[in-house]
């Protein structure tokens, strides 16, 4: 079983994009959740490196929990033993990668993403607590700059600060939403590359080609626009088979891809992609605001299946507010 690891895209992250002072400034101010270069202070281990691996390696363990879930709820889909790995790709996509000799997949997403959607849900909250766009304007151009280019933007660490204050005032209820659209918006990503394996896209379809020293040719899972819907659609509809009669997953199986489409439909705009598989699915991937009209429809004719539910109409209303700013 080939995985990402033995491609040679594994990476250890020894870099970190704030200087230590950055970090403390951070940590004294209860910021250390939002951040991932701050989480030594979280975890107690003061490597910075070692602190990261351990943190990666919860998360990616949540990941491959999730992924045996829905193997499971799809046993005829070839699901099981489906790898994944973080991996350096500086986009918010997930991918796929195929190594054809031995059919196996394994699936890559790049290390900020779960951080980077977690802060921006906030920052959506905000501006549309407030009404004023900005608050998700300038953070999200700030979170890309840091996150996707590599560069911490002037303002970033404000922002940060201002919007660990905001996350740290919500009422526990609110609180509970937004970490929940945090590990939500990973398992929407995480199951669309769950969709093109279950409707064997890498089978019927030609799939671009990296060639790599160790397992030679892979694939990667970039289709045309349909197939790509069509991963979206089977995505919805295994997490909401997933949530069972939870109310709460059953809210963000069916708001949570449409939302996060409309969010990265800004953090798009705002940069080039930075390596070749974050060009690559620009390319090939449909425009995430079309991709969250078609979620979104998908979502509306699920009313008999998802409660409406507080969590639901703040989602909702949020999309509402980000869609009608951003304009498509
Ligand atoms: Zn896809």
């Amino acid at each position: 079983m080939a995985s990402l690891a033995s491609l040679n895209l594994q990476h250890r992250r020894k870099q970190h994009l704030f200087t230590q002072a950055h970090i403390d400034k951070l940590v004294d101010a209860g910021v250390a959740d939002h951040v991932t270069a701050a989480i030594p202070a979280w975890t107690g281990v003061a490597d910075p490196g070692k602190a990261a691996e351990m943190v990666e390696a919860r998360q990616r363990a949540a990941v491959l929990r999730h992924i045996a879930e829905v193997a499971t709820a799809f046993p005829a889909a070839g699901l099981q033993g489906v790898d994944f790995q973080f991996v350096p790709t500086r986009t918010p996509n997930a991918f796929t990668a195929r190594v054809a000799k031995d059919d196996s997949y394994a699936i890559g997403l790049d290390y900020a993403v779960p951080n980077l959607l977690h802060t921006l849900f906030v920052a959506a909250m905000l501006a549309h607590q407030t009404g004023n766009f900005d608050f998700f304007g300038t953070g999200c151009a700030r979170l890309v700059s840091l996150f996707h280019v590599g560069r911490p933007a002037p303002g970033l660490e404000e922002d940060l600060l201002m919007l660990h204050e905001v996350y740290r005032n919500t009422p526990e209820s609110t609180r509970a939403i937004i970490d929940g659209f945090g590990r939500s918006v990973v398992e929407f990503v995480i199951t669309h590359e769950l969709g093109h394996i279950a409707l064997g896209h890498f089978l019927r379809a030609k799939a671009p080609s990296l060639s790599t020293p160790q397992a030679g040719p892979i694939d990667i899972s970039a289709f045309d626009h349909q197939r790509e819907f069509d991963a979206d659609a089977w995505a919805m509809e295994a997490l909401l088979r997933v949530a069972g009669d939870d109310p709460r997953r059953l809210t963000f199986a069916a708001a949570v891809p449409f939302l996060s489409m409309t969010m990265m439909s800004f953090a798009s705009r705002l940069h080039e992609p930075a390596t070749d598989i974050g060009r690559l699915l620009r390319d090939t991937h449909p425009p995430e605001a079309e991709r969250a009209a078609r979620l979104r429809a998908l979502a509306a004719k699920q009313t008999e299946r998802v409660p409406v539910t507080n969590a639901l109409a703040l989602l909702v209303k949020i999309d509402r507010f980000l869609y009608d700013h951003i304009g498509h």
